[in-house]
């Protein structure tokens, strides 16, 4: 099986995943965690690479781009051969990242972003995919709230450089996807506390695959 999180800036994607990963694992289910951009040092170098750099300003579509390539690496030497073994994959982003960012918000057109889907995916689409879904005003107190408590220092973080009506528009694409994907994807809003999520997000997986 293979689960992707998506949403946008400070939901708390990374510890949904982590928790997820704890219960399929509590459950004798073979699991890898894994992120986008990044995911096989190859990838992880292509997203240091555009994250750092980002004040050269590559455009959205160079950004499409080298985002594809990083993830052709990361289904070939990851997701594809531990789905093959029938270990379950759990990625923090995957391609409707690229959707949600450089196509639909950063207006890179439908056909490129298709293309390259189809190229690095080859076939491997996610089985189901979890959108957490929170106003940007309130996701934007938590990252500052975090990050005054645990003085972390976010990399490539968007808070520092976008408007807030650009991560509505994020937020709303993201919610688009949802609806044009309804087999693949479930929205769950992500304004509960952490774990009241996890347990919306084990009731869906548990849902969807019931062995
Ligand atoms: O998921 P995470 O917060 O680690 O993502 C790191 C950064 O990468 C985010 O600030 C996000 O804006 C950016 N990103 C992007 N385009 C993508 C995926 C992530 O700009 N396709």
């Amino acid at each position: 099986r293979f689960i992707t999180f998506e949403g946008g800036e400070g939901v708390g994607k990374s510890t949904q995943v982590r928790r997820l990963l704890t219960n399929l694992s509590q459950r004798a289910i073979d699991v890898v965690r894994t992120r986008e951009p990044g995911g096989t040092p190859k990838a992880e170098a292509i997203r240091s690479f555009i994250l750092q750099g980002r004040s050269e300003a590559w455009g959205a579509g160079a950004e499409a781009v080298l985002f594809a390539a990083a993830r052709l690496d990361h289904v070939n030497e990851m997701i594809a051969p531990n789905l093959a073994k029938g270990t379950w994959v759990i990625s923090d982003r995957f391609c409707d990242s690229t959707r949600a960012y450089q196509g639909l918000t950063g207006g890179v057109d439908d056909r490129l972003i298709n293309a390259l889907e189809d190229l690095a995916l080859d076939g491997h689409t996610p089985d189901l995919t979890i959108v957490l879904d929170m106003d940007p005003l309130t996701a934007f107190k938590r990252v500052e709230q975090r990050t005054l408590e645990e003085g972390l220092q976010a990399t490539g973080d968007r808070f520092e450089k976008e408007e807030i009506e650009w991560h509505q528009l994020l937020r709303a694409n993201f919610l688009d996807i949802a609806r044009n994907n309804p087999d693949r994807c479930v929205v769950v809003s992500a304004e509960q506390d952490e774990e009241a999520l996890e347990t919306a997000i084990w009731t869906v997986v548990s849902e969807r695959f019931p062995e």
